[in-house]
């Protein structure tokens, strides 16, 4: 009688694709107490040009300032 085993190597490769699509490409200006008021409640903040997003998603360190914001930011302060 034989018994044969079948050893069927099969190499644990996980092609680790992580969508980091949904990571903003730019930091965005968003007034404090918005992040605070977020981080609390979960809710969107909305940043000064005016793009909603939730305060868990940040841009990457290094990532640049969205122009825009950077822009109404500036105006705000030559007030
Ligand atoms: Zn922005």
């Amino acid at each position: 009688m034989t018994t044969s085993t079948k050893t069927i190597e099969r190499p644990d490769i996980r092609e680790d694709i992580s969508t980091d699509d949904d990571t903003p490409k730019f930091f965005h200006y968003v007034k404090k107490d918005q992040i605070v008021e977020s981080a609390v409640s979960g809710k969107m903040v909305v940043a000064l040009c005016g793009e909603t997003f939730p305060v868990t998603k940040q841009a990457k360190p290094g990532s640049p300032v969205c122009p825009d914001c950077e822009r109404v930011y500036r105006s705000l302060r030559k007030k």
